[in-house]
């Protein structure tokens, strides 16, 4: 019996989970896995009933658990409070307990929805790719850093540091999604001004050996942001550090146009993970049924492929989300300008997607 825990947290973050549990339950029924289901706080509703945002308690249950799935934290409710005790502390918290260091971040337009892209249909029609950043080392977290005075003059400096065992693991985690994909990809990097890049150089090659039935290419990091909006279908998996990784994969999430629609995982040594939407509480629209539980479900997806090793699972989810969408439902946020089509609610959606599972 393998556990999940789920940390539905704030705002949508209860709908959306809710939702992306019945599918994963009836996915893993179908597919002959035994689950059970532990549910935490985390976020605004720990520091209402706790006085933290995130307990040790909670922290010790997801490690004895073989995947998290966690909805949304903060809300206006929280905003006043120092920043210490804030919502998103439970969320940096739980990434640092749990030795998060690989971040997954998905791009893929769904037919149905590629003209909610700001780039043309041709364009983005058949993107799938996958952004792979090293979460918890370089220039965010390396030594020296600081600001001073020096002579009158005001400086600041970081350090972008990483040593060949944090590029070793990130590469090797890139190399294993692209055998779940198209076997490609694509090192990002600035080797010929940095020569932390000319490390990752070295030790992306190294590790490829290893991956003989992967292909690997090496892209520039600033030809690769004009890549992704004049041909991202190229693209299959895209690794690299925590600073390109930050703003590439938002670049490559806002060429699908659907924030609503957007998972990710964060993942630890041996396929633990945390898994969650894209997207905040979204306090405006929660608790009226219509937040849109698709990124939610996905999420489940990434769960189910990386910490449960089941992709045919994964797959199946993929196939109903897109065959839901097919059929013309849409959640309020995936409504086009001027587009004249019933909207269906947090729920409903839910419910289209276990029919298409044949698990209503
Ligand atoms: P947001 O993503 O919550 O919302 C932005 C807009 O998108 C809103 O109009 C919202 O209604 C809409 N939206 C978002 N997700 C949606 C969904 N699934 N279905 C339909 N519409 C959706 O971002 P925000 O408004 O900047 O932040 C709100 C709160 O969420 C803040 O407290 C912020 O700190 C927090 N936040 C949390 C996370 C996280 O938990 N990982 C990430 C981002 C923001």
């Amino acid at each position: 019996m393998d556990r999940i825990v789920s940390l539905p947290g704030d705002g949508i973050g209860p709908e959306v989970t809710a939702q992306a549990r019945r599918v994963l339950d009836a996915v893993c029924s179908h597919h002959g896995l035994e689950i059970e289901w532990a549910e935490g706080l985390i976020g605004g509703s720990s520091i209402d009933a706790h006085g933290t945002p995130l307990q040790d308690e909670v922290i010790e249950l997801c490690r004895g658990s073989r995947g998290v799935l966690l909805g949304a934290v903060g809300g206006p409710k929280w905003d006043a409070l120092s920043v210490d005790v804030r919502p998103e502390k439970g969320l940096l918290g739980i990434r640092k307990a749990l030795g998060l260091f690989a971040n997954l971040r998905p791009a893929a337009v769904i037919p149905a929805l590629a003209d909610a892209s700001a780039l043309r249909p041709e364009v983005v029609r058949g993107i799938d790719l996958l952004v792979v950043r090293e979460l918890t080392g370089g220039i965010y977290f390396g030594e020296p850093k600081g600001r001073g005075e020096e002579g009158g003059v005001r400086r600041g400096w970081n350090t972008m540091v990483y040593d060949e065992t944090e590029v070793a693991r990130i590469t090797r985690v890139a190399f294993e999604q692209a055998r779940l994909r198209r076997n490609h990809v694509t090192h990002v990097h600035k080797a010929n001004v940095l020569d932390v890049s000319q490390l990752w150089m070295d030790v992306v090659e190294e590790v490829a050996k290893d991956f003989a039935d992967v292909t690997l290419s090496h892209q520039l990091v600033d030809s690769c942001a004009m890549l992704l909006v004049r041909d991202p279908g190229r693209f299959d998996v895209l690794v690299t550090g925590n600073l390109f990784g930050d703003i590439l994969s938002d670049q490559a999430a806002e060429i699908t146009g659907s924030l609503g629609m957007l998972p990710s995982a964060s993942l630890a040594t041996g396929g633990f993970g945390l898994f969650e939407p894209v997207h905040g509480s979204a306090p405006d629209i929660a608790g009226k049924d219509q937040a849109n539980p698709l990124a939610a479900i996905l999420s489940g997806a990434m769960l189910l492929e990386t910490s449960l090793d089941c992709p045919a699972g994964a797959a199946d989810v993929r196939a109903a989300v897109s065959a839901t969408l097919e059929a013309g439902f849409r959640t309020g946020d995936l409504l086009l300008e001027g587009e004249d089509r019933p909207v269906v609610g947090c729920r409903r959606m839910g419910d289209e997607v276990l029919a298409r599972l044949g698990a209503k």
